[in-house]
């Protein structure tokens, strides 16, 4: 394999999920590897996004079940909680996956250059130290950023990369967006005990989840008092004389917060790569089109993960870069299959779904079958908190064949990872039905379903 025309047989630009999979199977096949990441190994997932974030939910968390244990014979006098604590606790677990995801690439014989790397000719990349190295074959593996809307004083507002260095909890803040990090966000914000306020630019949150789920998250979240305005788009941010942010915004009275947060999308990490120059095809949206092989427009470059814009995940990126190196240094060809991909949201509570919602089966299939379960979990009941879950099983009329599963509801990121390996198997409702179940639980709703 090793071909000493080139100083590598493949340099990665980026050590995110795709790049270090992709690395280290790559070097595992024999291939001599670089990676170059200009920030820190691990990149998005690890050190500011799905893993911090979540260690975030779990700290939030405690807020409810600390009121719910009074209910359980609890008795806890003044419960306080301390942001420094956590968040410092949370960014040295950061630092420990960092150095974990450090070594695993040495392990593998993985040479790390931690340092900006630019395409400057066909198999030419140029460090940010000016050195020059080749490469056989180039993999893209440069994420995603945050995208911040255009309006005057939009500097003076945060993203999700920025939330987990707070120096203090803000009192009021404004998130900006319905997706996946505003609604995650905001739960954990309002558990902490800030007053959250979600504006978005049209009137749905969550798009692609089903509706019944977005339904019930906002009644809930409701409920729990965050405040939400639809229809909304930034005019301008001002910061008031005592430091705190004042927002105009279209359809809405103005509104004073101490902190805006972005959570608009994420944009493909494609500028000053020099894609350009190298032929790299571009999308309308920034990102790297490529083929079922992860294949870019030339043929010896390829790219994995956020920015190609297929599915911005962490566990699709990481399939997406152990079948690039199974392909091209395994020497078995393998096509990631992009259907039936579970997700959750981490919400409070959190909803998760696999496959068609209902609305999308009633478009393409017309008759369908839904089964519901409407329910208040046990642990709600007791605690007196008036929180109902919602699962829904959508199946094909007739064969019963499960099109797609959804659930709101404690637990529910848990319950689905199982529940989506029988719907990505093709089974039926009847094979769920004929499951015994295991009783008392809020999984067993899935093969009680009428
Ligand atoms: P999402 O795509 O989930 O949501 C973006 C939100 O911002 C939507 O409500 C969208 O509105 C709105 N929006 C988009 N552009 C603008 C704009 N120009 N002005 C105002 N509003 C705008 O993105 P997120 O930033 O929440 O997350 C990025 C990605 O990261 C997600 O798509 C997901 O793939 C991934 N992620 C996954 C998580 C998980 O698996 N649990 C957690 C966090 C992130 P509209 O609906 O009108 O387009």
């Amino acid at each position: 394999m090793a071909d000493d025309t080139y100083d590598y047989d493949l340099f990665v630009i980026g050590a995110g999920s795709g790049g270090v999979r992709a690395s280290r199977i790559a070097a595992g096949y024999g291939a001599r590897v670089a990676v170059a990441e200009e920030h820190r190994v691990g990149g998005t997932c690890v050190i500011r996004g799905c893993v911090p974030k979540k260690m975030l939910v779990y700290g939030a968390h405690f807020a409810e079940d600390l009121e719910d244990a009074k209910n359980f014979g609890w008795t806890i006098d003044n419960p306080k909680f301390d942001w420094s604590v956590l968040r410092d606790n949370v960014l040295k677990d950061v630092d420990r996956l960092n150095g974990a995801y450090t070594d695993t690439l040495k392990n593998n014989e993985v040479e790390i250059i931690l340092d900006r790397a630019v395409l400057t000719g066909p198999h030419e990349i140029t460090l940010g130290s000016g050195k020059v190295v080749t490469a056989k074959h180039i993999l893209i593996a440069t994420g995603a950023r945050p995208h911040v809307p255009q309006c005057p004083g939009n500097e003076l507002g945060i993203t999700s990369n920025e939330a987990f260095h707070l120096e203090a909890l803000p009192p009021r803040i404004l998130i900006a967006g319905g997706g996946y990090i505003a609604n995650e966000f905001a739960g954990i914000f309002n558990e902490f005990g800030s007053k959250v306020t979600i504006i978005n630019r049209s009137d749905q949150l969550l798009r692609g989840y089903d509706e019944s789920l977005r339904d019930r998250l906002l009644q809930i979240s409701v409920m729990k008092g965050i405040d939400f305005r639809f229809n909304a788009e930034f005019k301008a941010i001002e910061q008031t004389e005592d430091g705190c942010l004042k927002v105009s915004m279209t359809n809405h009275e103005d509104l004073v917060v101490d902190c805006v947060l972005f959570a608009t999308g994420r944009v493909p990490n494609t500028e000053g790569l020099g894609l350009d120059k190298a032929g790299v095809e571009l999308g309308q949206h920034g990102e790297i089109v490529v083929d079922r092989f992860s294949k870019t427009s030339v043929d010896h470059i390829y790219a994995v993960g956020d920015v190609t814009g297929r599915v911005q995940l962490t566990p699709v990126a990481i399939r997406e870069g152990q079948a690039f190196a199974d392909t091209l240094f395994g020497g078995k060809p393998t096509a990631v299959d992009h259907s039936c991909i579970p997700s959750a949201v981490f919400s409070h509570p959190p909803l998760a779904g696999v496959g068609m919602t209902e609305g999308q089966a009633r478009n393409k299939f017309g008759s369908i079958k839904v089964y519901e379960s409407d329910f208040r979990p046990m642990k709600n009941v007791l605690a007196g908190r008036n929180e109902r879950s919602l699962y829904k099983m959508v199946c094909a009329e007739g064969s019963g064949k499960i099109l797609g599963i959804h659930m709101i509801g404690p637990e529910s990121a848990e319950i689905m990872q199982a529940a989506a390996v029988a719907v990505k198997a093709g089974l039926t409702k009847e094979q769920f039905d004929q499951t015994v179940a295991i009783h008392p639980t809020m999984a067993e709703e899935l093969v009680l379903l009428r």
